[in-house]
Parts: C-alpha cells; sequence; structure tokens
C-alpha cells in the first residue's frame, strides 16, 4: 500500500564564515536542505510530502509527471515512487537517447516509466487541460506538474521558512534559486521576517507573473526578482560559474549544483561584494539541493565540477 513521506527534522542552518562574507558586514546562513534525502533532495522533499500524502488520502497508487532530461523533480519522484510504494511515470521532454543520461537512468534503475516527448507535444501536453487525456490512457493517477510546483507544494515550501525563523533567527533577506518560482513563493507565505530575493536559474519573464500568483502578493512587497545571474538562461553555464562551484566547495565543504544553487550562491557572493545587502543584516541562503545534476553535467561537458 502507497504511503507518504515519513516526518522530518528541520535541516541544518550553517553559518558561513568566509572572507568576502566578513568584508560585507553581514552574517550568512546557509539552510541545507540538501541534506534532507540524498535523492529526495531539498525543495522537492518539501513540494512532494505535502502531495503525496493528499494522493495517499485520495486512493492513488501511481504518480505521474513531466520534467527535462536532467530534472531533479522527475528523478525524486522515482526515488520516491520506489520508497513509498507507487508506481510512477515519467513524461520526459525531448527523444529518448541511448544509454541515457545518469538522471534519467537512475529513474528508471528505480521502476519509473519513461515517455519521451518531442519539445513540442511536451510543451501541449504537460498542460492541465491535456491532463484527462492522460487519465484515459494510463488509468487513475496523481499528476504533479512539470517541478512538482503547485499551491500544495507551496505550502510544503513555506515550512523552509518556519524552521530557520523557529530557532531565533530574524532574516533580513532570504535569498533562493527559482526556476518555477513556487519554493520563492512558499518562502514568502513562511516567513514572519525580510524579504525573499528570489534568483531566476533562467532567462526570460514568466517567473514574475509566477510568483506573484504563487505568493499572493506582488513584487516588491515581501519579495523581488534577482536577474542577470543566470549565466546565459536555464542550464547555460559560464567557466567562471564553474570556477567559484570548486572554490566554494574547497573553502565550505559543502557542493552546489551548476543549474540553482551554483547560481544562487554566485548572486549571494556577487550582490555582496558590490554592498547590496545592508552592513549588520541577516542573510539565509537556502541550498535547494539538486546534486544529482552534478554527474549529468559532468557527463556532457568533461568533469568540470568536483
Ligand atoms: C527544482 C529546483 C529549483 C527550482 O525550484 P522552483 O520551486 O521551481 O523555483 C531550485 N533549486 C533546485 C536545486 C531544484 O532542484
Amino acid at each position: 500500500m502507497p504511503r507518504p513521506l515519513p516526518p522530518i527534522s528541520p535541516s541544518p542552518l550553517q553559518r558561513l564564515r568566509l572572507p568576502w562574507v566578513e568584508r560585507a558586514g553581514i552574517a550568512l546562513w546557509l539552510k541545507r536542505d540538501d541534506l534532507l534525502h540524498p535523492h529526495i533532495s531539498g525543495n522537492k522533499w518539501r513540494k512532494l510530502a505535502p502531495n503525496i500524502a493528499h494522493a495517499v488520502r485520495q486512493g492513488h497508487c501511481h504518480l505521474l509527471t513531466f520534467g527535462g532530461a536532467y530534472s531533479n523533480h522527475l528523478t525524486a519522484v522515482a526515488a520516491a515512487g520506489r520508497l513509498l510504494s507507487f508506481r510512477t511515470t515519467g513524461i520526459v521532454r525531448g527523444e529518448r537517447v541511448e544509454p541515457l543520461n545518469p538522471s534519467l537512468s537512475f529513474a528508471e534503475g528505480q521502476g519509473m516509466r519513461l515517455h519521451f516527448l518531442s519539445r513540442s507535444e511536451f510543451r501541449l501536453r504537460k498542460k492541465a487541460e491535456a491532463w484527462p487525456e492522460w487519465q484515459r490512457r494510463l488509468g487513475p493517477c496523481y499528476i504533479l506538474p512539470e517541478g512538482g510546483s503547485n499551491d500544495l507544494a507551496v505550502q510544503g515550501c513555506a515550512d523552509i521558512a518556519r524552521e530557520v525563523e523557529a530557532v531565533g533567527i530574524e532574516p533580513d533577506y532570504w535569498v533562493v534559486a527559482a526556476g518555477t518560482g513556487a519554493t520563492a513563493a512558499g518562502i514568502v507565505r513562511g516567513k514572519r521576517h525580510g524579504q525573499v530575493w528570489a534568483v531566476s536559474a533562467l532567462k526570460g519573464d514568466f517567473l514574475e507573473r509566477a510568483i506573484e500568483h504563487f505568493a499572493g502578493c506582488p513584487c516588491g512587497t515581501h519579495w523581488r526578482l534577482v536577474r542577470g545571474y543566470h549565466h546565459g538562461g536555464f542550464a547555460r553555464w559560464t567557466p567562471a560559474l564553474v570556477a567559484f562551484i570548486n572554490d566554494f566547495r574547497r573553502a565550505t565543504g559543502v557542493r552546489l549544483d551548476p543549474i540553482y544553487t551554483g547560481k544562487m550562491m554566485w548572486a549571494v557572493y556577487r550582490l555582496a561584494l558590490s554592498s547590496f545587502f545592508r552592513v549588520g543584516s541577516e542573510v539565509v541562503a537556502v541550498h535547494t539541493g539538486g546534486l544529482q545534476g552534478i554527474a549529468g553535467f559532468n557527463e556532457r561537458f568533461g568533469v568540470l565540477i568536483r
């Protein structure tokens, strides 16, 4: 019988003492959601927990979702399905390429059935209007949108902020990577203090509307969007980004991924260098996980991230 994810204790909150942090005159904390689970990592645990609980209550035993070929969300759903006795189906953007990349071969190894769609088909058939058709074809299933982002997911991410404030920290700034914006919106909903700075992992401008929708308040109030640190767009990168990720690991022991958390921490670094954070302020950066993506990145580009 499928069951929900187990309750978890708060993820660690780590103080980062680095020369550039000291120079900026701020206190920098890293919320280590990457340590929540090795495969259901970071914000994906936060988003899945309330959705899977809901699916169990509704008597579902099959999860269906959508993602790109390196998606952290797909691998997390696959691992959760294996752990909790759900059937899982992943609809993947693009053609099947053999051998499968590390993310997809992990997902398949966890028992996920993969269906590959061309980019244009994928765009159409991931939409909520197309969901009844999936249910007709594949039978009853609980459908999670791409990235796992829906209202329940936003509620789950609110816990990130609650856990931080529960230990007595009153952040002036929260910094978090944004793809669909649901995680940033969840922090907005869960926090009492400070402003959330959502660092866009991609080019394009749908994020502002998405966060506004999920958070229920407009940009510039409890949150703002930080653009200009995407390094060319989603999943694009620069040698400087890779060097920063490797330096950060040497200095702190903490790994960052090149798609989300590397760009987020790079933004914190650049903003601190340019004195964007008020002196004396408390900054909480959120490590949303995603480290499974490093293997696929290194396979494509050479072992750049250590
Ligand atoms: C999926 C993911 C994100 C993006 O989260 P959204 O809620 O879609 O904005 C950020 N960081 C990591 C590591 C992720 O895997």
